[in-house]
């Protein structure tokens, strides 16, 4: 298996989730731990680079400010220093029921034991049959920078976007990421779209601080003006908003009242679970702020 910075394979191992035979530590790879910055705006982030150095490197923080945000909101400095962000878009849900071992669909057996108990944690946008949801910070931020990655693997190299990447979600129970035998993420791409404009990243948390993000926000009104927005904790992989709503923010000249038919139109497919209805409530609150924000330019 690769090897990150461990913070949560390390865990996995000592628990008897994961049972490797082999760990490959990819920080020895050269240039895994290099960020490139290229002239058109576009960049290159190794694999094993920390996310401790997202938030500190000043040409991520002065371009990319929806990442270094969403890094910077990844649980404890020691967290942040250990942990890569090849690691932090691999690590496995948190759902109880899958960590504890119990028999869910991820863990062999018939059913998301979710669906019908202790979901409070879990989706609104469920792909497949599991309704656990991706705990990644930095994952809200790149959907919105629309970054793809870069798989290395015995045969070579190829690119995914990360609805790509994660579309094994919907297919494959047992993992969330399309990587076959041996392949892993070598890098993450932001394209020259993704720097400068308005950016931000908000996280919202049971505790205030070192926890999860229950729902979060990223968004970006690019230099040509066009709108993305991204909600965390809402699903099992990336999920952008409703394109129309984008568009719809990107126009512009928004009073309150269209800023609530826009922050309901993005939930109306939201599934709640008995639970989980107060993340719907939530995700339009960061996203009317959110609209403000982008609104003002
Ligand atoms: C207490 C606690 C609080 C946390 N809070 C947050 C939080 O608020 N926000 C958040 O985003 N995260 C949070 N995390 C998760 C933490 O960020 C991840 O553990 C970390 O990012 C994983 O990175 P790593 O490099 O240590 O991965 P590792 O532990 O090394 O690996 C994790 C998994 O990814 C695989 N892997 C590693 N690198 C790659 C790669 N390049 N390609 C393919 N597969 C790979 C490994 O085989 C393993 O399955 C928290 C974790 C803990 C323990």
């Amino acid at each position: 298996m690769p090897l990150g910075g461990g913070t949560d394979l390390l865990v996995a191992m000592k628990e008897e989730r994961a049972r490797p035979e082999t760990l490959v530590d990819l920080r020895r790879i050269p240039g895994a731990r290099d960020i490139t910055l290229n002239d058109d705006g576009s960049a290159r982030i190794g694999c094993a680079v920390r996310l401790a150095d997202l938030v500190e490197h000043e040409g991520i923080a002065s371009r990319y400010a929806s990442l270094a945000q969403a890094a910077a909101a990844v649980g404890t400095p020691q967290l942040r220093v250990m942990g890569t962000i090849g690691g932090n878009l691999a690590q496995r849900p948190r759902c109880w029921y899958f960590r504890s071992g119990l028999p869910c669909v991820k863990n062999g057996g018939s059913d998301c034991l979710a669906a019908k108990g202790e979901n409070h944690y879990h989706a609104l946008f469920t792909p497949g049959p599991c309704h656990a949801v991706h705990p990644s910070d930095p994952l809200v931020a790149l959907t919105v920078l629309e970054a793809s990655v870069e798989i290395t693997g015995a045969a070579g190299t190829r690119l995914l976007t990360l609805s790509a990447l994660f579309d094994g979600a919907a297919h494959n129970v047992q993992g969330e990421m399309t990587l076959g035998a041996g392949e892993f993420i070598s890098a993450v791409l932001l394209p020259a779209t993704a720097a400068g404009g308005n950016q931000f990243y908000e996280k919202l948390m049971q505790r205030g601080a070192w926890d999860f993000a229950t729902v979060s926000l990223a968004a970006h009104r690019r230099t040509d003006d066009a709108v993305r927005i991204a909600l965390g904790g809402v699903s099992l992989g990336p999920y952008r908003v409703n394109t129309s709503v984008e568009e719809d923010v990107a126009t512009g000249g928004l009073d309150d009242d269209s800023i609530d038919a826009l922050s309901e139109r993005a939930m109306y497919d939201a599934q709640p679970l008995e639970h989980n209805g107060y993340k719907v409530w939530q995700a339009q609150a960061l996203m009317k702020r959110a609209m403000r924000r982008l609104d003002a330019r």
